[in-house]
């Protein structure tokens, strides 16, 4: 049976988008070839990128509003020195909550002056800052809407002057916002969109082009637009995967629906973390729980080689916690069912039981 996936990532895709995606690496569309044997400049891989590169926009809401969707390779990582290489001329600021922001800061330093607007470092970044103040002549701004190892969520972002910028790496297609506040988007696919080796980037294209430093081909958006993503071979296999799930959320209902079954799963799962004596959340402040990554841990540290025992015997993987944050991390990413929530409270009631 299969296991009841809370990994933080690569994490958890629909089980049917994995069934349709082996089939493809045997037989894609009939051809008699695999998917990944197949030119990527052939009509059916062609069809596959435009329609990833549709489906993401009209998730989010920018179709036709100036906005081009890509699908990059290098991971979130590369994105961190990507968009100081296209945006950053003299100062940009970054709201630092958590390991990913810290190291978005670390590349753009590289390119030139970066204020940190705000900060929740000195608490292990166990919060959402918020009433900050920023500064005036940025060249951008950017954030990090859920922090995947320590278990925030951003919910009021930033009204800016300047372009907001945002890792939505771990949240992307998981809650219905205004994504048309943001000018550049990313997300590595692995969180909740498909395997390793593809990160989305939807970009506003008005806001390119407004440094003067020249910029390689490869870290250059605009060139990767002007090729409709496809500038060197692109990752097919990822981004066909990618694909399938967001015709998957289509079918499904979109965003909107989505973000009410992750809604009941996040409920679930902190009522339960708040009832029970036995355990703690990790996060300060009951509002920036994020919705997707719960991280909490046991009271007590006698129940750890029980409760352990009991939930990988329930068929759960993935529950550790990230090693900053210690205890327990529950990804609840949008191709987790909300049983496997509820194995896992029924865990954690069963452990209150014993002890
Ligand atoms: C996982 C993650 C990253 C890093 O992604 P890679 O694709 O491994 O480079 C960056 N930001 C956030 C928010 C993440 O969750």
């Amino acid at each position: 049976m299969k296991k009841h996936n809370f990994s933080a990532g690569p994490c958890i895709l629909p089980q049917s988008v994995l069934q349709k995606a082996s089939e493809a690496v045997l037989n894609f569309d009939g051809l008699d070839l695999s998917l990944i044997e197949i030119s990527h400049r052939s009509k059916n891989f062609v069809n596959v990128m435009d329609r990833a590169r549709e489906l993401a926009l009209e998730h989010l809401g920018l179709q036709n509003k100036g906005y081009q969707a890509l699908f990059l390779q290098g991971g979130a990582s590369m994105e961190f020195l990507m968009v100081a290489f296209n945006f950053l001329e003299t100062r940009a600021g970054y709201i630092n909550t958590g390991t990913w922001s810290d190291k978005a800061i670390k590349e753009a330093k590289l390119f030139g002056d970066v204020v940190e607007v705000a900060s929740s470092k000195g608490a292990n970044f166990n919060y959402i800052p918020k009433d900050y103040q920023i500064p005036s002549g940025l060249d951008y701004l950017h954030c990090t809407s859920n922090n995947t190892i320590f278990g925030t969520q951003i919910n009021n972002f930033p009204e800016t002057d300047c372009p907001l910028i945002c890792d939505m790496s771990s949240d992307i297609f998981s809650r219905v916002l205004d994504f048309s506040k943001f000018d550049l988007i990313y997300a590595g696919a692995q969180k909740n969109m498909g395997p390793a080796g593809t990160t989305l980037v939807v970009v506003k294209e008005e806001v390119l082009g407004q440094v003067s430093r020249k910029i390689p081909s490869m870290m250059d958006y605009k060139v990767h637009i002007s090729k409709d993503s496809m500038f060197n071979t692109p990752a097919v296999f990822p981004v066909y995967v990618s694909m399938l799930t967001l015709e998957w959320l289509k079918e499904l209902g979109g965003v909107a629906t989505i973000e009410k079954n992750n809604n009941k799963k996040a409920e679930l799962l902190y009522n339960e973390i708040d009832r029970n004596p036995l355990f703690k959340g990790f996060v300060a402040n009951k509002e920036d729980r994020s919705k997707m990554n719960a991280t909490f841990s046991l009271v007590n540290e006698d129940h750890k080689l029980d409760f352990d025992t009991l939930w990988t015997e329930a068929g759960i993987n993935g529950l550790n916690g990230h090693r900053s944050v210690g205890g327990y991390r529950a990804s609840m990413y949008n191709a987790l069912s909300i049983e496997s929530v509820q194995v896992l409270v029924d865990v954690m009631k069963e452990i209150e039981k014993k002890a």
